[in-house]
């Protein structure tokens, strides 16, 4: 007999596609501003568009911003700005997003967008290794525990080298969300299992992730399996 695939498509790890469909269709569409849909038509004909985050968690993450009163963000790989335009439409007129992307290029096909549904005031880009700019920041103390919230979603490789400078930078009581944490299912996947995307490496690099984050008494911790995995850690200390 055939195995099932284990992963059931690129923007969810719901059992089917219908219910996924379902989802969207009683739910999600009806609610994503036009901006976003304009944005995601947009984004589809971008290069790597799978990247951006699916409308249903860009629903989840509006609610969780509001619910918090999240003011000052950050947004770790930014692409087209999908869901930094999602963040944009949360946080209030006066709020801030500090947003780090090695490429302006990508972030440039949004921007029209996100100046005409009025939200780039709120936006700082910088441009280049988010490795290097959290450093940056960490040298300026304004910027220690400023973050309410912090949306991580650039290369996978370097999210724990990430967490350890946000862990700074992210306030008591905030959060940072890591997105792709159970990449596509593979996560359980035995080491011999053919991908279907990706890399092994890529894989090792998320459960490694998720083990460290599971054990790190300085936060609270919750795995969500919306999209393609978000895990929310709150810091405690
Ligand atoms: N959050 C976006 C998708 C981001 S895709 C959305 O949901 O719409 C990942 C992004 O990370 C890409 O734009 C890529 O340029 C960026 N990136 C990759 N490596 C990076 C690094 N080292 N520093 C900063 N950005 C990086
Ligand atoms: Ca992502």
């Amino acid at each position: 007999m055939e195995k099932p695939p284990l992963w059931s498509g690129p923007k969810t790890l719901l059992k089917s596609e219908t219910l996924y469909q379902y989802v969207l269709d009683t739910t999600v569409y009806p609610r994503e501003p036009d901006c976003l849909k304009e944005l995601r038509n947009i984004t589809a004909n971008v290069q790597r568009s799978s990247m951006a985050v699916p409308p249903d968690e860009a629903l989840f993450l509006s609610m969780l911003l509001k619910l918090m009163n999240a003011k000052n963000t950050m947004e770790i790989g930014v692409y087209t700005g999908y869901s930094l335009l999602n963040t944009a439409l949360a946080i209030p007129d006066d709020g801030k997003i500090l947003a780090i992307d090695i490429n302006r290029e990508t972030y440039k096909v949004g921007l029209p967008v996100i100046e005409k549904a009025r939200v780039a005031h709120k936006i700082e880009f910088r441009e280049g290794p988010a490795l290097t700019i959290l450093e940056q920041l960490l040298t300026e103390e304004k910027y220690r525990g400023l973050f309410d919230f912090v949306f991580v979603d650039a290369d996978k490789a370097n999210n724990l080298n990430y967490h350890k400078r946000v862990m700074e930078l992210v306030r008591v009581g905030g959060v940072i969300a890591y997105d792709n944490s159970l990449y596509g299912g593979f996560v359980t996947a035995p080491p011999d299992e053919p991908l279907f995307r990706g890399d092994t490496d890529s894989r090792d690099v998320i459960v490694e992730q998720n083990k460290v984050l599971a054990a790190d008494p300085q936060i609270e911790v919750c795995q969500l399996p919306i999209a393609d995995g978000l895990t929310l850690c709150r810091r405690l200390y």
